[in-house]
């Protein structure tokens, strides 16, 4: 069995790869597990609709692929820890191959799972969610530098990025199971049902031919990515940045996969500053990858990973206000009314609304933290923790700098189109 959780993907795919080599017979199992939908206490689901559409469209579309190789895909709405072994005892399951994952949640499962089940399943866990592999990097772990250039440069220097794996090969038709499971619906999930909103930064759907197609227009269709350095900073379109982290976030694509594609666009069209800076920009997530492996619950902690003994507030007036876009700030207001309508924002303004949350209204980072989780389309447990306590100050900024809203504003938004397209009715 192949238990899929974040690498929703069938290239470059090491579980798969794994398991097929193991000559024996191949399933694929994922569950849409319903703690991942409750209801937190600030009132909102844990995973809001517009990141469980695009999971459930990434899960469908990896059903497709994979029933094309003639490996089923079970899809179930009970916890793993419930849905596993039956599974295991229906199908007479010997071995499970699965993606390493560190954080919390993701641990207490798998630990439960094998509490569950007999002795004799033997697992195979491994890291594929990484730019740099960790067995390739040029530190200890707990030697990882707290500042991001020095990990740059030493992985850039001393480290190198592995070969994309190739996609397995067809199985034989008896490898099928006869029934095909179904995926949820956002009711069935206990969400309300979403509308796509014209003015969306990000209209793209989930899954892993979405994401080849996403990154074919970015990089040959338009030579976005010879520009990329200069648009990066942008607030409205689709093209001033990648937007590739949503495929990213849930495995439908790999970062080496992405990573390799930049390399062949610089040998074919062009390598600049912009080419490396998207390589840079992976660096970054991988970086935060490397934070929340070192320091494990830390990054969940209020103090972070520094251990900050900070005064933070909890109003819940001054909460709702940011997350409804009725603050001061006509620019933060634009960001999050942009989130709350589309599932998305960019780095520019994600930098500035959690600023403003954390250093102005001086708010426990990790409520702004847990909305972003619940909104964001492209949401990364280790990219989401990892900025905001970066942000917040008790992370791996060594500068602790606050962001000048406004000035940000006039910097960014000259004009105030951005701020007028999702202010509609705020004067400023
Ligand atoms: C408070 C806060 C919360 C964030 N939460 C998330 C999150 O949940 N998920 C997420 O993927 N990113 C998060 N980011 C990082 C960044 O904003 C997004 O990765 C980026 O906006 C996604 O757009 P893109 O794919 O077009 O990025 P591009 O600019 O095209 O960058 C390419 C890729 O590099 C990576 N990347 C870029 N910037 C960062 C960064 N600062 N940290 C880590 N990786 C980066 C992403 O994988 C991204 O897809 C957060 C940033 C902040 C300030």
């Amino acid at each position: 069995m192949v238990w899929l959780r974040n690498d929703l993907r069938i290239y470059d795919q090491q579980s798969l790869i794994l398991a097929k080599q193991s000559g024996l017979k191949v399933v694929a199992y994922y569950s849409f597990d319903p703690r991942h939908y409750y209801i937190t206490p600030w009132d909102f689901h844990k995973t809001g609709s517009f990141r469980a559409q695009f999971l459930i469209e990434s899960v469908v579309e990896l059903q497709r692929s994979l029933t094309d190789l003639n490996i089923s895909l079970i899809i179930d709405n009970r916890p793993p820890e419930e849905g596993i072994p039956d599974w295991v005892d229906r199908l007479n399951i010997s071995q499970i191959f699965l993606q390493k994952e560190w954080t919390q949640e993701e641990r207490l499962v798998e630990h439960n799972l094998r509490a569950t089940l007999d002795k004799e399943i033997e697992f195979y866990s491994h890291y594929d969610q990484f730019l740099f592999h960790p067995k390739d990097i040029p530190f200890e772990l707990n030697d990882l530098p707290e500042v991001f250039t020095l990990f740059r440069k030493q992985c850039e220097k001393r480290s190198t990025v592995r070969k994309v794996l190739p996609e397995i090969t067809l199985m034989p038709k008896d490898n099928r199971l006869e029934h095909t499971f179904q995926a949820p619906t956002l009711a069935d999930l206990g969400l309300e049902k979403i509308e796509q909103h014209p003015n969306s930064a990000f209209p793209f759907k989930g899954g892993g031919e979405q994401a080849k197609r996403r990154l074919d227009h970015y990089f040959w269709d338009t030579n976005k990515l010879s520009y990329y350095k200069q648009t990066r900073n942008g607030l409205l379109g689709i093209d001033y940045s990648s937007k590739l982290s949503a495929w990213l976030a849930n495995g439908s694509i790999s970062p080496r996969q992405i990573y390799w594609e930049i390399i062949d666009y610089e040998k074919e069209v062009k390598k600049n500053q912009s080419t490396y800076w998207l390589i840079f920009e992976l660096i970054w997530r991988d970086y935060f990858k490397y934070i929340a492996l070192k320091h494990q619950d830390a990054i969940f902690h209020l103090g972070g990973i520094l251990n900050k003994d900070y005064h933070w507030d909890t109003a819940d007036t001054k909460v709702h206000s940011w997350i409804e876009g009725t603050t001061r700030e006509p620019f933060v207001n634009a960001n999050m009314i942009e989130l709350n309508k589309t599932g998305w924002m960019s780095n520019r303004g994600r930098q500035n609304v959690a600023s403003y949350f954390a250093k102005d209204l001086l708010l426990d980072w990790r409520i702004g933290a847990a909305y972003f989780e619940s909104q964001l389309i492209d949401h990364d447990v280790h990219s989401n923790y990892g900025n905001w306590m970066y942000v917040a100050g008790v992370g791996n900024d060594p500068r602790d700098r606050k962001f000048n809203v406004r000035f940000q504003a006039e910097r960014y938004d000259e004009g105030g189109k951005f701020q007028r397209l999702w202010n509609q009715n705020t004067l400023f």
